[in-house]
């Protein structure tokens, strides 16, 4: 079977795209990333938060993943008020709080 033929291939084809740009493929600094090999729900599920945050608090590239998710996030307003999950030494509420605070007030009604 071709890869392109693939039921799953447009999916993740898009999603690379999406995540990582028109090359699709992942950041140089991914290769040193301390979550490499760890189960990626330990960073989706609310009771691993914690355990999550270690990983990150070792990682060598947490900067660099940071900036590449709050780069991503930022790119459209459903991702900026969904971002969820530890990514970069952040969680999902904390990145809404310190990168994209709402700037809307509510309006007086007389
Ligand atoms: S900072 Fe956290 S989520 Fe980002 S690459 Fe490192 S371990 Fe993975």
């Amino acid at each position: 079977m071709n890869l392109h033929d693939h039921p799953g291939y447009v999916g993740t084809r898009t999603l690379m795209l999406a995540l990582f740009g028109p090359s699709g493929t992942p950041p140089a600094w991914r290769a040193d990333a301390a979550c490499a090999g760890e189960d990626t729900e330990l960073f989706f599920v609310p009771t691993t938060t914690a355990e999550a945050l270690d990983v990150c608090a070792g990682c060598p590239v947490i900067a660099q993943c940071r900036a590449d998710q709050v780069d991503w996030e930022n790119r459209t307003r459903s991702r900026r008020f969904y971002a969820s999950g530890v990514v970069g030494g952040t969680t999902g509420s904390e990145r809404n709080q310190t990168y994209y605070p709402r700037t809307t007030t509510r309006k007086e009604v007389a």
